[in-house]
């Protein structure tokens, strides 16, 4: 297969990154300010594009985290606690304002940070945060009518920890609908890319937010713990792999702690005869290349029906031969670096798991830089259900392919995983969509488009994708009492 380079000769478009400021390092925003750890110690972001450090972020300690949640406390019990919806609908206006003010910023910073292609940043993820402040916007005086007769009042100081793979995105969606609802927050971005959400703590403190209702801090995985396992949250959102949220699960039983879990996901895109198949190729691409596969609710698992899978296996090698592999700042890039060497390394894992157990492998010519991390679009056909590949997250830009004959066997193939999060259906026949929506146990369902986002839309999981949704007028319960 030929590169697209070669078919199409596309001159670089490179986006402007002069467009950004990036400051030498950050400190720790709590209480209104930006303010230095007690300990003082740091580390490195990088550009995982080119392996350059970017700026160094605070590691926080529990002192730190402790500070932060109490000024969250005293925030919650004083001006913000007395604050009526109206008012913090304004506040929550003004962020969104200001995000699309720096809409151009944020996404240069964000595909910098975490390696996604500068055109999924400016596209989807910067909008996408500046929309969800909006929509809860919208909700934060409106609470009564959302729960008629159940008097809603909030819970108090929630803790929030967030991944690597939509920085800006994960924070506004925890965000939001928090303050919407009355809370304070304490939120924790992913270490390797924090410096998104820092560039939220410069605009909250623009929107001149009343001090300590939103805090972030930053540092590693045990900064996420200790924001959990802090006594005086009463509320945790966490968005991460199913494992750390197993142990968050553990660790808050018998507290007095409300939790969502935003966790892994297996998706299974399924591809019936009677689809339009050029467009089902472009929702299977969009479904495992968008952001290099590192998203929770991917279509992972490619189920086709037999009597076309040949067919849709050569139009979606012909396509992944056009994907363009590289720059992420580039607007013609597809698909960016890899977020890490770690994550590298764990999706180069999977695919020598792929070829181990027999699958058939086919990634498409390409040359890749010579320094970042990077992973070529791939392919496994021939797989079997109890593959690995099949059954385990991979998190990266890995499709596992298999047929199917019948509808029941695709819904039984399909639910066969610990994950419920989500899934797609492409078929001309609105009867087998409602068929297969009504059986297939997941909590977000697409047909005939894939990866779709929008704030007034519930999103979770079943099973071991976690529990709880975000977005919507369900996203608001999840921080009310009644
Ligand atoms: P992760 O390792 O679970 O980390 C998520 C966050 O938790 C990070 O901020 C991490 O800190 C922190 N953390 C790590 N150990 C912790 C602990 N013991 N206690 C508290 N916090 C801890 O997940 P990830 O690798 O960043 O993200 C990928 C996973 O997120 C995938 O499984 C994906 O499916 C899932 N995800 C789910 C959704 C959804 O909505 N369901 C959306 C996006 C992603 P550091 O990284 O800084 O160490
Ligand atoms: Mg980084």
């Amino acid at each position: 297969m030929k590169k697209t380079s070669e078919h199409w000769k596309l001159a670089p478009a490179p986006e402007d990154r002069s467009q950004a400021t990036i400051a030498s390092h950050y400190d720790l925003f709590i209480d209104g300010k930006f303010q230095k750890s007690a300990k003082g110690k740091r580390f490195k972001s990088i550009n995982p594009a080119d392996e350059k450090v970017l700026s160094e972020i605070t590691e926080s300690t529990d002192a730190d985290v402790d500070k932060a949640v109490k000024a969250a406390r005293k925030a919650y019990e004083g001006e913000w606690g007395k604050l009526s919806g109206k008012e913090r609908g304004k506040y929550l206006y003004r962020i969104a304002r200001i995000i699309q003010e720096k809409a151009r910023e944020l996404a240069i910073i964000e595909s910098l940070d975490g390696g996604k292609p500068i055109r999924e940043s400016r596209d989807i993820d910067v909008p996408l945060a500046a929309a969800h402040f909006f929509y809860y916007a919208g909700w934060a005086d409106k609470l009564d009518y959302a729960f008629p007769g159940r008097k809603p009042r909030p819970l108090g100081v929630a803790g929030q920890v967030i991944p690597w793979n939509f920085p800006l995105l994960m924070a506004a969606w925890k965000i939001a609908p928090a303050l919407a609802c009355g809370n304070t927050v304490v939120i924790k971005p992913a270490e390797n890319t924090s410096l998104t959400a820092l560039k939220l703590a410069e605009i909250i403190q623009e929107a001149e937010l009343p001090p300590g209702v939103v805090n972030i801090i930053t540092g590693h995985g045990k900064v996420g713990a200790a924001i959990i396992g802090h006594k005086d949250i009463d509320k945790i959102a966490f968005t991460g792999s199913t494992g750390v949220g197993k142990l968050i699960q553990r660790s808050i039983a018998g507290t007095h702690k409300k939790a969502t879990l935003e966790l892994g996901g297996k998706a299974a895109n399924i591809i019936f005869e009677d689809a339009t198949l050029d467009e089902a190729v472009e929702g299977i691409v969009n479904g495992i290349y968008f952001n290099q596969g590192h998203v929770c609710c991917a279509g992972s698992r490619l189920y086709v029906e037999e009597s076309v899978h040949d067919e849709v296996i050569r139009r979606l090698k012909h396509r992944m031969g056009t994907l363009i592999v590289g720059d992420p700042m580039d607007k013609n890039t597809d698909i960016g670096a890899i977020n890490s060497s770690e994550q590298l390394e764990t999706i180069q894992k999977y695919i020598g798991i792929g070829k181990k157990e027999g699958a058939s492998f086919y990634q498409p010519a390409c040359s890749l830089p010579k320094k970042g991390f990077w992973c070529p679009p791939t392919l496994f056909t021939d797989v079997a259900q109890s593959n690995r590949i099949a059954q385990e997250e991979i998190f990266g830009p890995v499709l596992a392919v298999q047929s199917f004959r019948t509808v029941d066997e695709v819904i039984k193939k399909a639910n066969n995983t610990p994950y419920g999060l989500s899934a797609g259906v492409w078929t001309d026949k609105g009867s087998k969509i409602f068929n297969l929506t009504s059986q297939l146990h997941a909590g977000v369902i697409w047909a005939n488009t894939f990866n779709k986002f929008d704030p007034t839309s519930p999103f979770g999981g079943f099973k071991e994708s976690g529990f709880g949704r975000e977005g919507g007028m369900h996203g608001l319960a999840a921080y009310l009492d009644f």
